[in-house]
């Protein structure tokens, strides 16, 4: 008889590592404390708008095609990609203009040349390690199931750490390539997209330029909600079961081992393996009695919390042709607006923040001649909030946007609006101290010192989602899954998971 299998969370790792183990031919059953699959990316609609209501960059798109490639579908019957172009739009305090980026060296050669004249080499030097760094860690480190630190030393993963710059500062490793303050931080803003700062990350991140500059920024046309109901529906033919609106309330642990699920209504659904896809800290601190826990109080004391955020998801009346589908404003107070995301008890006074506006390129998501906002400013995680201070600070950021992207009438324009804050993110997901992201990703919590995909007390408990490795992210959320799968079969290498460790087929 086949093993059962309990998922907790229908996000993006609980719905791809129940594709995987369904295909498998484990009998899964994901259950899910809200009334829909996505998780963080969830959607909503509303007077004709639909709202994305997390991710919105589809980046890596290697990852999502090896991810279906290996689970025998074409992507492209499934998602209708767009690459965009302008990939983003950026105004900084300190310019008059906004510049726009393209994903192409070529053109956007002109915009560096503009800022600092002949930096063109070093940059070519700088995104060539890059894309090393990424195919290197793509091939060897990301996909690896990290037991130890001894992990670390493999072939390709010393290669990788003796010939480039890969644990010191991300913000020096910079420095040493590009000089002028509007062209670094073109380079350090992705690291928003792992939820830590330029000036706590390691060098090996600069690879997140290589992404972006590089291999382009896409858009899966119908919203990313397309991607989550294209995971679901796979998983569904492939046989897996959906509890939503099911909230487990605990883990089932007899003599060390994880034998089933309780939900609120005290049923009990016994099975061979539990895969938790929600945070890691909930998982561990609510759904696990103490002699099971792998981590104390003051280890999540002690970890950096990614960052929260202050969102607005806005249906207009009318349309802005000053924005692109990805608008970004940069404050000129960089690393004071860095140090508030981590440090503040308080929403950001000088905040950089990033406009989307995805009816730029698909009709589908706002009625006709009407554009869809989301706004999303980074905050602190953990802050408490009041009803004032929000409204306060919702005038002042539309303010601020329409007097800096130039978007006339803003604030009447609006017919829809929603604000969500960290308060929502720990009622709707259960994130620890609201936290939009997780974990933030810097040195200290990266690879072999990020919480592991397989606890340490449990046996077949399983941990999967940007929490656990390698990261925060969609594409990063199945890699997590192929990683878990790798646990469940004794699959040890750290390469992309292959139809010859399956067997799918
Ligand atoms: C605002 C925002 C913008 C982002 N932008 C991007 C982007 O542009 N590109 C990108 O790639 N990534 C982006 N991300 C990150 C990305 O969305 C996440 O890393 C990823 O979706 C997390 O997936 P996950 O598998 O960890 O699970 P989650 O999405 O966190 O899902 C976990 C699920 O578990 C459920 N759950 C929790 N507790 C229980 C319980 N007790 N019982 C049952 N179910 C439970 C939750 O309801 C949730 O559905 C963004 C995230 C946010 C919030």
């Amino acid at each position: 008889m086949s093993k059962r299998v309990v998922i907790i969370g229908a996000g993006a790792g609980g719905l791809s590592t129940a594709i995987l183990l369904g295909k498998k031919g484990y009998h899964v059953t994901v259950m899910e404390k809200n009334n829909s699959f996505g998780g963080r990316g969830s959607v909503f609609f509303e007077k004709g708008f639909q709202f994305d209501m997390g991710p919105s960059w589809y980046l890596m798109p290697d990852i999502f095609e090896h991810f279906f490639d290996l689970i025998g579908e074409d992507i492209h019957d499934h998602i209708n990609l767009k690459r965009l172009d302008p990939s983003y739009k950026i105004w900084f305090e300190e310019e008059d203009k906004p510049i726009e980026m393209t994903s192409d060296l070529k053109r956007d050669a002109k915009v560096f040349e503009f800022y600092q004249p002949g930096v063109m080499s070093n940059l070519k030097k700088y995104l060539e390690e890059a894309a090393s760094k990424y195919n290197i860690s793509k091939n060897s480190f990301i996909y690896k199931p990290f037991d130890s630190i001894l992990d670390f030393f493999d072939k390709k993963t010393i290669f990788l750490w003796t010939k480039f710059s890969v644990i010191s500062s991300f913000h020096k490793h910079i420095a040493d390539f590009v000089r002028h303050p509007i062209l670094r931080k073109i380079l350090q803003y992705p690291l928003v997209f792992l939820g830590t700062s330029p000036y706590k990350a390691p060098a090996v991140y600069s690879l997140m330029n290589h992404i972006d500059f590089e291999m382009g920024v896409y858009y899966p046309m119908g919203g990313m909600t397309t991607v989550f109901e294209a995971l679901f529906n796979i998983a569904k033919t492939n046989g897996v079961e959906f509890l939503f609106n099911s909230p487990v309330e605990q883990i089932v642990v007899q003599n060390s081992k994880a034998v089933g699920v309780k939900t609120m209504d005290n049923k009990i659904y016994p099975c061979d393996i539990v895969v938790s896809n929600a945070d890691y800290h909930h998982t561990e601190v609510s759904l696990l009695e103490k002699p099971y826990r792998q981590f104390s109080k003051w280890y999540w004391k002690s970890r950096t919390i990614a960052p929260s955020g202050f969102i607005l998801y806005l249906g207009l009346n009318k349309q802005y042709d000053n924005l692109v589908h990805h608008n970004l404003f940069f404050t000129d107070k960089w690393k004071a607006s860095f140090e508030a995301i981590f440090n503040s008890k308080t929403l950001p006074e000088n905040p950089s923040y990033y406009v989307c506006a995805p009816s730029k390129t698909d009709p589908k998501v706002a009625p006709q001649g009407c554009e869809n906002l989301f706004v999303l400013v980074p905050t602190s995680s953990g802050l408490e909030l009041d009803q004032q201070t929000l409204n306060n600070y919702r005038n002042k950021i539309i303010a601020h946007m329409t007097q800096t992207m130039k978007l006339d009438g803003l604030d009447d324009a609006i017919i829809f609006e929603r604000l969500f804050t960290g308060k929502d993110f720990s009622q709707l997901y259960n994130a620890f101290k609201g936290t939009a992201l997780g974990l933030a990703q810097n040195l200290r919590q990266t690879a072999a010192f990020r919480p592991k995909t397989k606890s340490k007390k449990v046996k077949d408990l399983y941990f999967v989602g940007a929490n656990t490795n390698p990261g925060i992210g969609v594409p990063m959320c199945l890699i997590s899954s192929q990683i878990v799968y790798k646990r469940i079969h004794g699959i040890k290498h750290g390469k992309p998971l292959s139809a010859k460790d399956t067997q799918f087929f």
